[in-house]
């Protein structure tokens, strides 16, 4: 069986005017050119997209979008669907980000959906799922993931499972500058996987990429990757400057 390719995506949130966006995405293409045996890809504001689209045309990273709606038009003020993402060159959206979930009452259930339709058009989700501080210290990670997975996952079929990659995100990790140690993600990446090959199969649980996200830093990433379980990286912060975004991408060469 071949390898899993590790996947680094940088989520830019609410960062970045289209010129803004635009003159990183300049920045990274030289940084990151000829980095090898690893895929890349950013997730620019909506209002970037279009613009940035346009910049990585003959580039090798790709692009995502940092959330969508499930429904595919209709009156529905303020919403992105599938369809729009898939029209303007988005490969990847992520979804059910713990900032989705925790400001903007995101739930699996809605996750769900928003699952269900980003692969109707062939968009690749990138699932987040990951426990806060308090379910941490009180025992429950791995109740909270198992929970997160299996509601985002429900009703999708081996060949959907293949377009999807996980994030593991401890939201206690996330822009505090506190990461898991490389031995706390594998731990719940092993056990992520665990739950895949249950409700899948040994051959879709060993394909699946699973990302961590939460204070990656060209620092700590290789100390990451080297672990077993652990695919790649979901990178805020740090995905805002091309030197650190392109110093994790190129975490082999470290
Ligand atoms: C994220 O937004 O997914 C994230 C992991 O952020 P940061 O790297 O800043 O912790």
């Amino acid at each position: 069986m071949m390898g899993r390719l590790p996947f680094i995506a940088g989520n830019w949130k609410m960062n970045k005017t289209v010129e803004e966006a635009c003159e990183l995405v300049r920045q990274m293409k030289l940084a990151i050119a000829g980095a090898e045996g690893v895929g890349v890809a950013i997730a620019p504001p909506f209002t970037a997209l279009y613009a940035v689209r346009k910049e990585l045309e003959g580039s090798a990273i790709c692009l995502a979008a940092q959330n969508l709606f499930w429904e595919e038009k209709g009156a529905y003020t303020g919403e992105v669907s599938p369809g729009m993402l898939k029209g303007v060159g988005c490969e990847y959206v992520i979804i059910g980000h713990s900032e989705r979930r925790q400001f903007f009452g995101e739930t699996d259930e809605t996750v769900n959906r928003r699952m269900k339709a980003a692969l109707g058009p062939g968009l690749k989700p990138i699932f987040c799922v990951g426990e806060t501080l308090r379910e941490r210290e009180e025992g429950k990670t791995f109740p909270v993931i198992e929970r997160q997975v299996e509601g985002g996952l429900r009703g999708l079929g081996e060949k959907e499972m293949k377009s999807i990659v996980v994030a593991y995100e401890p939201v206690w990790a996330i822009g505090t500058g506190k990461t898991a140690t490389p031995q706390q993600a594998e731990e719940v990446h092993r056990f992520i996987r665990e739950r895949i090959e249950r409700i899948y199969s040994r051959q879709i649980a060993e394909e699946v990429r699973i990302q961590y996200g939460g204070s990656v830093t060209p620092e700590n990433i290789k100390g990451l990757m080297i672990q077993k379980d652990i695919d790649g990286a979901l990178v805020g912060g740090a995905s805002l400057k091309s030197e650190t975004f392109s110093k994790i991408v190129r975490f082999k060469e470290m």
